[in-house]
């Protein structure tokens, strides 16, 4: 998705599309496989204007995720919504030089080259930024039995009650007097 500069020309637009579940696949290609998948089209509202040189864009997602549960390793979904601001600044025809401050709002600015624009991979980078690689399908998740394997949300194994720790008996015992 590309927008050429000169037809932004100070004027404000809005796209709003919709991407495929497959849409980061390319993205991801090389990567190690993550704990997450899209289960449903991407939305993407998309909102450019101009200030001089500099393009501000801002961007929203929606979408409905899946992910694998890291304690209980079972899959859950939960619907993505994310806005992000990035303004975009001419990239510079001279070297920047090495030790360049980076305070956060740099942090937020990229640059383009030449006459357009490509939102895409920018969108693209803000939503894996944002996905967690490690999710728990909730607070209270009792995971796994590390004996057993046993889903402990869905009830207690055998293991639990047969464990007693002889540590325990001792102070069972063990009286104040
Ligand atoms: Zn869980
Ligand atoms: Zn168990």
């Amino acid at each position: 998705m590309k927008f050429r500069v000169e037809d932004i020309g100070g004027e404000e637009q809005e796209q709003t599309l919709s991407q495929g579940e497959n849409w980061l696949e390319e993205r991801l290609a090389g990567e190690p496989q993550r704990p997450f998948r899209f289960t449903s089209p991407i939305k993407i509202r998309l909102h450019l204007s101009q200030s001089g040189k500099v393009i501000l864009l801002r961007s929203r997602i929606e979408a409905k995720v899946e992910w694998m549960c890291a304690r209980c390793l079972d899959p859950f979904s939960r619907t993505l919504t994310s806005e992000f601001k990035t303004s975009l600044k001419p990239r510079p025809d001279f070297p920047l030089p090495d030790e360049v401050e980076l305070n956060r709002e740099d942090l937020e600015t990229e640059f383009y080259e030449g006459e357009e624009i490509d939102v895409f991979p920018l969108v693209q980078d803000q939503i894996l930024l944002t996905l967690p690689a490690k999710a728990i399908c909730d607070e209270e998740c009792r995971g796994l039995c590390p004996k057993c394997g046993q889903n402990l949300n869905r009830g207690i194994c055998q293991c639990a009650e047969k464990v007693t720790d002889p540590r325990f008996e001792l102070l069972r015992n063990f009286r104040v007097h």
